[in-house]
């Protein structure tokens, strides 16, 4: 594909900023959390209308897929937006704020949606000469409720063939994501591991209660507690590889009601972080090993419970590349990062890119004029993502499915 559509992508996406400013701050007031997200939806099939798409309605979520078919043969890309807010308040004091109580656009799916949104009209204007399809992913309850997982398991990628049967699988999926940690319109990503595991951790001791004057009649599960949670950082930092790191975060401990009484149990809970398929398992079992011990070693029981989340997000080496290169050309070299190292966040596109190869890449949204080390981050009641972003977004998912497609065989 020759570089001046990709300066043409560019120049028609800022024409179609003011469209996507409008529908950001449309979402952005009327937030929606999980994954039934029906006005978003509603809002999505509205500004898909006129674009003549194949528009399947997900029906365990509030999801959307909308297929492209392009004049010419080709197999299919995949480009996804997730649509849902979080359970917070907003104190940005922007005109637009969130009118629904706790709930907030504080990771930028707003943008996301109406980022892809745009790209589809980039898109659906070029379908006489487009080689295959491209698919819209439109997905709630990216913040916790595996919403891609539901459209997973609902057909997503099951893609019927072309019209004359030629198969038209899908061979490529792409994300954007909007972050604070970059200034408006840097492109960063990284081959392989991009983001981590993230897996939820309840340990319940549980010992004997009584006085609390004395100690030696029961079994007290507060030091126990104690000792498993120090013996967890020890666990982490001795035998897990620091170069394929792990972070468990012990987030609340709770136990007991009043100074004069021992309680039976007491709770640990946390969160368990990882950037290979490996170490996570490693980690799990070390967790059960270490809690199982100590509290043997004072005679209390323990149960460790485990709740998997969303499993480590893996971008595709050939696929991350092409995006880098790719956004070289539209956002400039200097306003392109590989990442060092993959972000300990975690994302359900994780499940996406175990089925396809594909990569997801991060776009910054922190103005020039402001130090992205001190902006306020994604999930912040005060996260302000600058909206001019959305144009080199549009161009990027555009120009990522245009020349995905071109250089399939
Ligand atoms: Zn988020
Ligand atoms: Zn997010």
């Amino acid at each position: 594909m020759p570089d001046h559509t990709l300066d043409t992508l560019v120049e028609e996406s800022h024409d179609l900023l003011p469209a996507a400013v409008d529908l950001r701050r449309e979402l952005h007031r009327w937030p929606e959390q999980g994954i039934h997200n029906p006005i978003t939806r509603d809002r999505i099939l509205e500004s898909l209308e006129s674009l003549n798409l194949g528009v399947t309605r997900h029906t365990t979520t509030s999801g959307v897929a909308a297929l492209l078919t392009g004049a010419l043969p080709g197999p299919t890309v995949l480009l996804r937006a997730d649509t849902d807010a979080l359970p917070m308040p907003e104190d940005t004091g922007l005109d637009y704020s969130s009118r629904v109580e706790r709930t907030m656009h504080a990771c930028g799916h707003d943008t996301h949606v109406a980022m892809l949104a745009g790209a589809a009209r980039l898109l659906a204007a070029r379908k006489d000469t487009l080689r295959g399809r491209v698919l819209f992913m439109f997905q709630p309850g990216e913040e916790g409720h595996h919403g891609a997982r539901f459209m997973l398991e609902e057909g997503l990628l099951d893609v019927p063939a072309l019209a004359d049967g030629t198969p038209s699988p899908i061979t490529g999926a792409y994300a954007l994501h909007t972050t604070s940690a970059a200034h408006t319109g840097v492109i960063a990503s990284r081959p392989g591991p991009i983001m981590a595991s993230a897996d939820r951790l309840l340990i319940t001791v549980t010992g004997r209660g009584g006085h609390a004057s004395e100690p030696f009649r029961t079994i007290d599960p507060i030091p126990i507690a104690c000792e498993i949670v120090q013996a967890l950082q020890t666990m982490v930092t001795r035998r897990i590889d620091v170069f394929d790191p792990s972070v468990v975060t012990v987030a609340r401990i709770t136990a007991g009601t009043t100074n004069n009484v021992i309680p039976e149990t007491a709770e640990i809970e946390g969160t368990i972080r990882a950037v290979s398929e490996r170490t996570r398992s490693k980690v799990h079992d070390g967790i059960k090993r270490v809690a199982e011990g100590v509290a043997s070693a004072h005679e209390a029981s323990v149960s460790v419970e485990i709740d998997y989340g969303y499993p480590v997000t893996v971008n595709g080496v050939d696929a991350a590349n092409f995006g880098l290169d790719l956004a070289r050309s539209i956002v400039g070299p200097d306003r392109v990062a590989t990442l060092p190292h993959p972000v300990m966040g975690a994302e359900d596109f994780s499940y996406v890119l175990q089925r396809v190869p594909g990569a997801m890449l991060f776009l910054g949204g922190t103005p020039w004029d402001k130090d992205t080390a001190t902006a306020a981050p994604n999930h912040s009641n005060r996260v302000f993502f600058d909206e001019q972003a959305m144009v080199s977004g549009m161009a990027m998912y555009a120009g990522m499915a245009l020349r995905h497609l071109d250089t399939q065989p």
